[in-house]
């Protein structure tokens, strides 16, 4: 089943235009195919009952029931130098049931933040079409950038990704009782040793993969699929 996002509803029917509709056109849905459409945090099977030169018509068949997986789980990824690996990381995230990711600055990540800013759009983009593709209709929040001077360890479990660690493993997470983690994780450069210093101090918990040193981007998919799954299975 196809998802669209529409401009607007009227009662039980959705109206499709601009850059969704072309979407549509261009997996050439029919009248009378089976739609799915993503509003206000809630997924409805439709079925398309119109199609003119400027928008599409769908009518609700159902709500489909829909919650939000828990725990919150907040992502602060070190902005990667190669600013392609990011578009990447927010895709995986939003498939994954992450609910925020901020863009954080550390000594090795990428740092120009004007050109962060103008990233946004293509950003908001691209989890949009994650949403569509994971059937996902709770939105993944992109924070503003923050510096690692400035995290916070304000949640249930704060956790920091260190590959030279002997901290935590996966085997140790116990996440009963878990409403919301944090995770950390540094840029392809990693992290300095004073920048683990003090995300330790502010409470931060290392913990390593195993069994061996992984690109940033596998790092991020594999702890948020861990964390996702073992809280959710
Ligand atoms: N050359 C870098 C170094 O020596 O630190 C490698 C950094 S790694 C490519 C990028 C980031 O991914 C790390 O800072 C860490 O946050 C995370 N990471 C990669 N492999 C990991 C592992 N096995 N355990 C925990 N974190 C890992």
């Amino acid at each position: 089943m196809h998802i669209f996002f529409p401009s607007e509803k009227k009662d039980n029917i959705f109206y499709i235009s601009g850059r969704e509709y072309k979407h549509l056109k261009i997996r050439r849905v029919v009248k009378g195919e089976e739609i799915g459409v993503l509003w206000e945090g809630n997924l409805y099977r439709c079925i398309l009952i119109d199609k003119n030169k400027h928008f599409a018509k769908a009518e609700i068949l159902e709500k489909l029931e829909s919650s939000i997986p828990t725990p919150e789980l907040c992502v602060y990824q070190s902005v990667t130098v190669n600013l392609g690996t990011m578009d990447f990381i927010l895709q995986k995230c939003t498939e994954l049931g992450v609910r925020t990711l901020t863009p954080l600055i550390t000594k090795r990540s990428f740092k120009d933040i004007r050109v962060l800013e103008k990233k946004r759009d293509r950003w908001e983009r691209i989890v949009r079409e994650a949403m569509k593709q994971s059937a996902r209709p709770y939105p993944l929040r992109i924070e503003d950038c923050i510096f690692l001077a400035d995290l916070q360890a304000d949640k249930d479990l704060n956790l920091v990704l260190d590959n030279f660690s002997e901290g935590l493993s996966v085997r140790d997470l116990s996440l009963s009782g878990i409403a919301s983690i944090n995770v950390v994780i540094g840029p392809e450069g990693g992290f300095a040793e004073e920048e683990i210093t003090i995300l330790r101090e502010k409470g931060f918990r290392p913990l390593r993969l195993k069994p061996h040193l992984l690109r940033t981007e596998t790092a991020t998919v594999v702890i948020a699929g861990l964390i996702m799954n073992l809280a959710n299975s």
